[in-house]
Protein backbone atom coordinates (compact mmCIF):
# COMPACT_ATOMS: atom_id res chain seq x y z
CA UNK A 1 0.00 0.00 0.00
CA UNK A 2 1.68 3.54 -1.10
CA UNK A 3 -0.35 5.89 1.38
CA UNK A 4 1.40 8.66 0.24
CA UNK A 5 1.18 8.71 -3.53
CA UNK A 6 -2.74 7.21 -3.02
CA UNK A 7 -3.36 10.44 -0.44
CA UNK A 8 -2.26 12.83 -3.22
CA UNK A 9 -4.96 11.90 -5.32
CA UNK A 10 -8.00 12.11 -2.54
CA UNK A 11 -6.64 15.39 -0.10
CA UNK A 12 -5.76 18.56 -0.56
CA UNK A 13 -2.11 18.88 -0.73
CA UNK A 14 -1.57 22.08 1.57
CA UNK A 15 1.07 20.29 3.66
CA UNK A 16 4.72 19.84 2.82
CA UNK A 17 4.23 16.45 4.19
CA UNK A 18 6.96 13.99 4.65
CA UNK A 19 6.86 10.97 1.97
CA UNK A 20 5.63 8.26 4.72
CA UNK A 21 2.40 7.26 7.21
CA UNK A 22 2.86 6.70 10.20
CA UNK A 23 1.31 4.00 11.98
CA UNK A 24 2.09 3.61 15.13
CA UNK A 25 3.46 6.23 18.21
CA UNK A 26 5.45 4.83 21.43
CA UNK A 27 7.07 7.01 23.80
CA UNK A 28 9.57 9.67 22.02
CA UNK A 29 9.56 7.20 18.93
CA UNK A 30 7.04 6.48 16.01
CA UNK A 31 6.77 4.07 12.72
CA UNK A 32 5.84 4.19 9.80
CA UNK A 33 4.16 1.90 7.17
CA UNK A 34 7.24 0.07 6.58
CA UNK A 35 8.72 -0.48 9.95
CA UNK A 36 11.54 2.06 9.96
CA UNK A 37 12.06 3.71 13.63
CA UNK A 38 12.32 7.65 14.05
CA UNK A 39 12.99 9.71 17.30
CA UNK A 40 10.14 12.14 17.20
CA UNK A 41 11.66 15.63 18.02
CA UNK A 42 8.48 17.52 16.32
CA UNK A 43 5.78 15.70 18.82
CA UNK A 44 2.81 16.44 16.48
CA UNK A 45 3.88 20.11 16.71
CA UNK A 46 3.81 20.77 20.56
CA UNK A 47 0.64 18.25 20.86
CA UNK A 48 2.32 14.78 21.84
CA UNK A 49 3.82 16.47 24.51
CA UNK A 50 4.37 13.37 26.92
CA UNK A 51 5.21 11.39 24.11
CA UNK A 52 3.08 8.84 21.84
CA UNK A 53 0.38 6.61 23.93
CA UNK A 54 1.36 7.87 27.30
CA UNK A 55 -0.91 4.84 28.92
CA UNK A 56 -2.98 6.91 31.63
CA UNK A 57 -4.01 9.12 28.88
CA UNK A 58 -4.88 5.95 26.46
CA UNK A 59 -7.15 4.93 29.49
CA UNK A 60 -8.50 7.91 30.04
CA UNK A 61 -9.91 8.23 26.91
CA UNK A 62 -10.82 4.39 26.44
CA UNK A 63 -12.77 5.02 30.25
CA UNK A 64 -14.49 8.00 28.75
CA UNK A 65 -15.28 6.46 25.08
CA UNK A 66 -17.08 4.17 27.32
CA UNK A 67 -19.31 5.93 29.27
CA UNK A 68 -20.19 8.81 26.46
CA UNK A 69 -18.18 10.36 23.54
CA UNK A 70 -20.27 13.79 23.39
CA UNK A 71 -23.08 15.22 24.96
CA UNK A 72 -23.43 18.67 23.50
CA UNK A 73 -22.93 21.77 25.24
CA UNK A 74 -26.67 21.90 26.11
CA UNK A 75 -25.76 19.81 29.18
CA UNK A 76 -22.74 20.00 32.00
CA UNK A 77 -20.30 17.71 32.35
CA UNK A 78 -17.55 16.44 34.80
CA UNK A 79 -14.49 16.13 32.72
CA UNK A 80 -15.07 20.07 31.25
CA UNK A 81 -15.75 20.66 35.00
CA UNK A 82 -12.78 19.17 36.17
CA UNK A 83 -10.08 20.23 33.36
CA UNK A 84 -12.00 24.38 33.47
CA UNK A 85 -11.29 24.26 37.34
CA UNK A 86 -7.70 23.03 37.11
CA UNK A 87 -6.87 25.52 34.29
CA UNK A 88 -8.69 28.32 36.22
CA UNK A 89 -6.62 27.39 39.70
CA UNK A 90 -3.29 27.58 37.55
CA UNK A 91 -3.79 30.31 35.42
CA UNK A 92 -4.58 32.89 37.56
CA UNK A 93 -7.71 34.03 35.69
CA UNK A 94 -11.28 33.58 35.99
CA UNK A 95 -12.88 31.70 33.36
CA UNK A 96 -12.57 29.32 30.21
CA UNK A 97 -14.06 29.02 27.23
CA UNK A 98 -13.45 25.50 25.48
CA UNK A 99 -13.12 24.97 21.43
CA UNK A 100 -11.69 22.71 19.01
CA UNK A 101 -8.67 24.29 17.55
CA UNK A 102 -5.89 27.27 18.03
CA UNK A 103 -7.33 29.26 15.28
CA UNK A 104 -10.77 28.67 16.76
CA UNK A 105 -9.16 29.56 20.22
CA UNK A 106 -7.98 32.65 18.86
CA UNK A 107 -10.76 33.48 16.82
CA UNK A 108 -12.84 33.50 20.17
CA UNK A 109 -10.46 35.67 21.77
CA UNK A 110 -10.68 38.35 19.48
CA UNK A 111 -14.76 38.40 19.75
CA UNK A 112 -14.14 38.36 23.14
CA UNK A 113 -12.15 41.53 23.25
CA UNK A 114 -14.24 43.53 21.02
CA UNK A 115 -17.74 42.47 22.59
CA UNK A 116 -15.73 43.56 25.90
CA UNK A 117 -15.39 47.22 25.07
CA UNK A 118 -18.89 47.20 23.05
CA UNK A 119 -20.46 46.37 26.38
CA UNK A 120 -19.07 48.95 27.44
CA UNK A 121 -20.58 51.67 24.62
CA UNK A 122 -17.26 51.69 22.87
CA UNK A 123 -17.68 50.11 19.84
CA UNK A 124 -15.18 51.80 17.78
CA UNK A 125 -12.59 50.10 20.35
CA UNK A 126 -11.94 46.96 17.98
CA UNK A 127 -8.97 46.80 16.84
CA UNK A 128 -5.92 44.12 17.47
CA UNK A 129 -2.35 44.83 17.25
CA UNK A 130 -0.13 41.51 16.84
CA UNK A 131 3.34 40.99 15.76
CA UNK A 132 5.57 40.92 12.54
CA UNK A 133 6.58 36.62 12.81
CA UNK A 134 3.79 35.84 14.65
CA UNK A 135 1.52 32.90 13.82
CA UNK A 136 -1.98 32.85 14.95
CA UNK A 137 -3.90 30.41 12.44
CA UNK A 138 -5.33 29.72 9.00
CA UNK A 139 -9.13 31.00 9.39
CA UNK A 140 -9.88 34.31 7.77
CA UNK A 141 -9.59 36.90 11.12
CA UNK A 142 -6.63 34.78 12.47
CA UNK A 143 -4.65 34.58 9.08
CA UNK A 144 -5.15 38.11 9.27
CA UNK A 145 -3.86 38.35 12.81
CA UNK A 146 -0.74 36.59 11.90
CA UNK A 147 2.17 38.97 11.18
CA UNK A 148 3.08 36.77 8.27
CA UNK A 149 2.41 37.59 4.82
CA UNK A 150 2.90 34.21 3.36
CA UNK A 151 -0.16 32.92 4.91
CA UNK A 152 -2.17 35.63 3.73
CA UNK A 153 -1.84 35.62 -0.49
CA UNK A 154 -4.86 34.73 -2.07
CA UNK A 155 -6.91 35.48 0.70
CA UNK A 156 -7.97 39.06 -0.03
CA UNK A 157 -10.25 40.91 1.20
CA UNK A 158 -8.95 40.10 4.80
CA UNK A 159 -10.46 41.45 7.46
CA UNK A 160 -10.35 44.50 8.88
CA UNK A 161 -9.48 46.09 12.41
CA UNK A 162 -5.77 44.24 12.53
CA UNK A 163 -2.20 46.31 12.42
CA UNK A 164 1.47 45.43 12.91
CA UNK A 165 4.29 46.09 14.70
CA UNK A 166 7.59 44.46 15.21
CA UNK A 167 8.36 42.35 18.25
CA UNK A 168 10.09 43.19 21.02
CA UNK A 169 10.19 47.08 20.17
CA UNK A 170 8.51 48.74 22.62
CA UNK A 171 8.65 52.13 21.22
CA UNK A 172 7.38 51.14 17.61
CA UNK A 173 4.33 49.72 20.07
CA UNK A 174 3.81 52.52 21.94
CA UNK A 175 3.85 54.64 18.52
CA UNK A 176 1.13 52.56 17.11
CA UNK A 177 -1.48 52.74 20.02
CA UNK A 178 -4.31 54.85 19.14
CA UNK A 179 -7.89 55.18 20.90
CA UNK A 180 -9.25 52.06 18.68
CA UNK A 181 -6.86 49.84 20.34
CA UNK A 182 -9.17 47.57 22.00
CA UNK A 183 -6.46 44.36 22.20
CA UNK A 184 -2.65 43.16 21.53
CA UNK A 185 -2.38 39.97 20.74
CA UNK A 186 1.25 38.17 20.99
CA UNK A 187 3.29 34.91 21.43
CA UNK A 188 5.56 34.97 24.09
CA UNK A 189 7.48 32.92 22.62
CA UNK A 190 7.05 32.77 19.01
CA UNK A 191 7.22 29.24 17.57
CA UNK A 192 6.35 29.29 13.87
CA UNK A 193 7.93 32.62 12.93
CA UNK A 194 11.49 31.30 13.77
CA UNK A 195 11.45 30.60 17.59
CA UNK A 196 11.94 34.34 18.94
CA UNK A 197 11.21 34.29 22.73
CA UNK A 198 10.03 37.60 24.09
CA UNK A 199 12.39 39.59 26.11
CA UNK A 200 11.48 40.12 29.83
CA UNK A 201 11.51 44.09 29.97
CA UNK A 202 9.38 43.99 26.78
CA UNK A 203 6.75 41.92 27.97
CA UNK A 204 6.76 43.78 31.90
CA UNK A 205 6.44 47.12 29.55
CA UNK A 206 3.61 46.21 27.50
CA UNK A 207 1.41 44.98 29.93
CA UNK A 208 1.49 48.64 31.99
CA UNK A 209 1.03 50.35 28.92
CA UNK A 210 -1.97 47.71 28.40
CA UNK A 211 -3.04 49.13 31.98
CA UNK A 212 -2.85 52.60 31.51
CA UNK A 213 -4.68 52.85 27.96
CA UNK A 214 -7.03 50.62 28.89
CA UNK A 215 -6.41 47.78 26.41
CA UNK A 216 -6.74 44.02 26.82
CA UNK A 217 -2.93 41.82 26.60
CA UNK A 218 -3.69 38.36 25.20
CA UNK A 219 -1.20 35.92 25.20
CA UNK A 220 -1.47 33.27 22.46
CA UNK A 221 0.08 30.03 24.32
CA UNK A 222 -0.97 27.55 21.82
CA UNK A 223 2.58 26.56 21.09
CA UNK A 224 4.49 27.80 24.16
CA UNK A 225 2.49 26.98 26.97
CA UNK A 226 1.07 23.72 28.69
CA UNK A 227 4.50 23.28 30.15
CA UNK A 228 6.48 23.43 27.05
CA UNK A 229 8.59 26.53 27.72
CA UNK A 230 9.22 25.38 31.57
CA UNK A 231 6.37 26.54 33.00
CA UNK A 232 2.32 25.55 33.02
CA UNK A 233 2.07 28.87 31.40
CA UNK A 234 4.76 30.55 29.41
CA UNK A 235 3.76 33.73 31.32
CA UNK A 236 5.16 32.45 34.58
CA UNK A 237 8.56 32.44 33.34
CA UNK A 238 8.25 36.48 32.53
CA UNK A 239 5.77 37.15 35.95
CA UNK A 240 3.65 39.15 33.83
CA UNK A 241 -0.09 38.08 33.81
CA UNK A 242 -2.53 38.32 30.41
CA UNK A 243 -6.34 39.08 30.60
CA UNK A 244 -7.10 36.38 27.94
CA UNK A 245 -4.54 33.48 27.44
CA UNK A 246 -5.09 31.03 24.13
CA UNK A 247 -4.40 27.26 24.49
CA UNK A 248 -4.51 24.30 22.08
CA UNK A 249 -2.31 21.96 21.11
CA UNK A 250 -1.32 19.89 23.71
CA UNK A 251 -4.51 20.90 25.63
CA UNK A 252 -6.51 17.35 25.02
CA UNK A 253 -3.66 15.26 25.36
CA UNK A 254 -3.28 14.32 21.75
CA UNK A 255 -7.33 14.98 20.94
CA UNK A 256 -8.50 17.76 19.25
CA UNK A 257 -9.19 20.82 21.78
CA UNK A 258 -8.58 24.54 22.12
CA UNK A 259 -9.44 26.80 24.79
CA UNK A 260 -9.11 30.84 25.98
CA UNK A 261 -9.05 31.85 29.66
CA UNK A 262 -9.67 35.17 30.55
CA UNK A 263 -10.04 37.43 33.64
CA UNK A 264 -13.85 37.58 35.30
CA UNK A 265 -14.22 40.98 34.12
CA UNK A 266 -13.62 39.99 30.28
CA UNK A 267 -15.18 36.64 30.84
CA UNK A 268 -18.78 38.26 31.49
CA UNK A 269 -18.87 39.81 28.57
CA UNK A 270 -19.28 36.18 26.70
CA UNK A 271 -23.31 36.02 28.35
CA UNK A 272 -25.66 33.74 26.58
CA UNK A 273 -25.84 33.07 23.07
CA UNK A 274 -22.98 35.06 22.51
CA UNK A 275 -19.95 32.83 21.66
CA UNK A 276 -20.39 28.85 20.77
CA UNK A 277 -19.11 25.69 19.29
CA UNK A 278 -20.68 22.00 18.65
CA UNK A 279 -17.65 19.87 19.94
CA UNK A 280 -15.58 22.25 22.08
CA UNK A 281 -14.78 20.57 25.00
CA UNK A 282 -16.17 17.37 24.14
CA UNK A 283 -16.17 15.04 27.18
CA UNK A 284 -12.63 13.18 25.63
CA UNK A 285 -10.89 15.82 24.74
CA UNK A 286 -11.77 17.41 28.28
CA UNK A 287 -11.01 13.75 29.99
CA UNK A 288 -7.68 13.56 28.09
CA UNK A 289 -6.95 16.75 28.98
CA UNK A 290 -7.79 16.58 32.49
CA UNK A 291 -4.99 13.60 32.38
CA UNK A 292 -2.37 15.55 30.41
CA UNK A 293 -2.19 17.68 33.34
CA UNK A 294 -2.44 15.51 36.21
CA UNK A 295 0.82 13.63 34.33
CA UNK A 296 2.73 16.96 34.52
CA UNK A 297 2.57 16.94 38.17
CA UNK A 298 2.56 13.23 38.98
CA UNK A 299 5.55 13.16 37.04
CA UNK A 300 7.50 16.32 37.34
CA UNK A 301 7.46 16.56 34.08
CA UNK A 302 8.11 20.66 34.18
CA UNK A 303 11.27 19.74 36.29
CA UNK A 304 12.56 17.56 33.21
CA UNK A 305 11.64 20.39 30.85
CA UNK A 306 14.27 22.73 32.49
CA UNK A 307 16.83 20.44 32.91
CA UNK A 308 16.79 18.78 29.01
CA UNK A 309 16.15 22.31 27.81
CA UNK A 310 19.80 23.32 29.62
CA UNK A 311 21.72 19.94 28.58
CA UNK A 312 20.03 19.99 25.20
CA UNK A 313 21.10 23.71 23.84
CA UNK A 314 24.55 23.49 25.31
CA UNK A 315 25.10 20.57 23.27
CA UNK A 316 23.69 22.07 20.25
CA UNK A 317 26.19 25.09 21.48
CA UNK A 318 29.22 23.02 21.14
CA UNK A 319 28.52 21.59 17.73
CA UNK A 320 31.50 22.97 15.61
CA UNK A 321 29.99 24.81 12.67
CA UNK A 322 30.26 28.32 11.45
CA UNK A 323 26.63 27.54 9.57
CA UNK A 324 25.08 27.51 13.27
CA UNK A 325 24.06 31.77 13.72
CA UNK A 326 22.25 31.39 16.89
CA UNK A 327 20.77 28.56 19.33
CA UNK A 328 18.09 30.38 21.15
CA UNK A 329 14.22 29.41 22.65
CA UNK A 330 12.98 28.66 26.27
CA UNK A 331 12.12 24.91 27.56
CA UNK A 332 11.67 22.41 24.91
CA UNK A 333 11.02 24.99 22.12
CA UNK A 334 14.11 25.25 20.72
CA UNK A 335 15.41 26.79 17.16
CA UNK A 336 18.81 26.57 15.55
CA UNK A 337 19.48 29.61 13.58
CA UNK A 338 21.60 28.48 10.11
CA UNK A 339 23.03 30.25 7.24
CA UNK A 340 22.85 27.65 4.93
CA UNK A 341 18.72 27.01 5.05
CA UNK A 342 16.95 24.53 7.46
CA UNK A 343 14.93 22.24 4.76
CA UNK A 344 18.17 20.76 4.16
CA UNK A 345 18.81 19.60 7.33
CA UNK A 346 15.18 18.70 8.23
CA UNK A 347 15.42 16.36 5.41
CA UNK A 348 18.96 14.83 6.09
CA UNK A 349 17.94 14.31 9.72
CA UNK A 350 14.84 12.69 8.41
CA UNK A 351 17.12 10.41 6.45
CA UNK A 352 19.49 9.35 9.25
CA UNK A 353 15.89 8.27 11.81
CA UNK A 354 15.04 11.77 13.49
CA UNK A 355 12.22 13.90 12.78
CA UNK A 356 12.51 17.63 13.34
CA UNK A 357 10.61 20.60 11.83
CA UNK A 358 11.58 24.30 10.26
CA UNK A 359 9.90 27.45 11.54
CA UNK A 360 10.30 29.42 8.58
CA UNK A 361 13.53 29.35 5.78
CA UNK A 362 16.49 29.55 8.29
CA UNK A 363 15.61 28.01 11.78
CA UNK A 364 15.30 24.48 12.40
CA UNK A 365 13.01 23.83 15.37
CA UNK A 366 12.90 20.98 17.96
CA UNK A 367 10.02 20.08 20.13
CA UNK A 368 11.00 17.68 22.00
CA UNK A 369 8.72 15.25 24.27
CA UNK A 370 8.79 16.77 27.64
CA UNK A 371 9.60 13.70 28.80
CA UNK A 372 12.35 12.86 26.61
CA UNK A 373 15.68 11.73 27.97
CA UNK A 374 19.33 12.48 27.94
CA UNK A 375 19.68 9.90 25.95
CA UNK A 376 17.13 10.35 23.47
CA UNK A 377 18.76 14.33 23.26
CA UNK A 378 22.51 12.52 22.78
CA UNK A 379 21.28 10.21 19.94
CA UNK A 380 19.72 13.33 18.19
CA UNK A 381 22.25 16.03 18.07
CA UNK A 382 24.40 13.07 17.07
CA UNK A 383 21.90 13.15 14.20
CA UNK A 384 21.50 16.82 14.39
CA UNK A 385 25.54 17.28 14.03
CA UNK A 386 25.90 15.16 11.45
CA UNK A 387 23.38 16.74 8.75
CA UNK A 388 24.96 20.19 9.74
CA UNK A 389 28.26 19.42 8.96
CA UNK A 390 27.34 17.07 5.88
CA UNK A 391 25.87 20.08 4.49
CA UNK A 392 29.11 21.96 5.00
C1 LIG B 1 -0.50 26.08 15.90
C2 LIG B 1 -0.73 27.47 16.33
C3 LIG B 1 -1.95 28.13 16.09
C4 LIG B 1 -3.06 27.48 15.29
O1 LIG B 1 -3.56 26.33 15.87
P1 LIG B 1 -4.50 25.34 15.01
O2 LIG B 1 -4.95 24.32 16.00
O3 LIG B 1 -3.65 24.80 13.91
O4 LIG B 1 -5.62 26.16 14.49
C5 LIG B 1 -2.12 29.40 16.58
N1 LIG B 1 -1.14 30.01 17.28
C6 LIG B 1 0.04 29.42 17.52
C7 LIG B 1 1.07 30.14 18.32
C8 LIG B 1 0.29 28.14 17.04
O5 LIG B 1 1.48 27.57 17.25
Amino acid sequence: MNIPEKSKNVIMNTYARYPIALVKGQGSYVFDEDGNKYLDFISGISVNNLGHCHPDIVAAVQNQAASMLHCSNLFWSEPQLNLAEKLVAKSGLGKVFFANSGAEANEGAIKLARKYFFDQGKESKNTIITMDKSFHGRTLATLTATGQDKVKVGFSPLMPGFKYVPFNDFAALKKAITPDVAGIMLEPVQGEGGVHPGDGEYLKKVRTLCDEKEILLIFDEIQCGLGRCGALFCYENYGVLPDIVTLAKALGGGIPMGAFIATDKVAASFGNGTHGSTFGGNPIAAAAGNQYLTILEKENIIDNVKVMSKYLQEKLKKIPSTKIVDVRGMGLLIGIEVSCGSGSIVQCCFNNGLLVLAAGADVVRLLPPLNCTKTQIDEAVKILEKAIMEDE
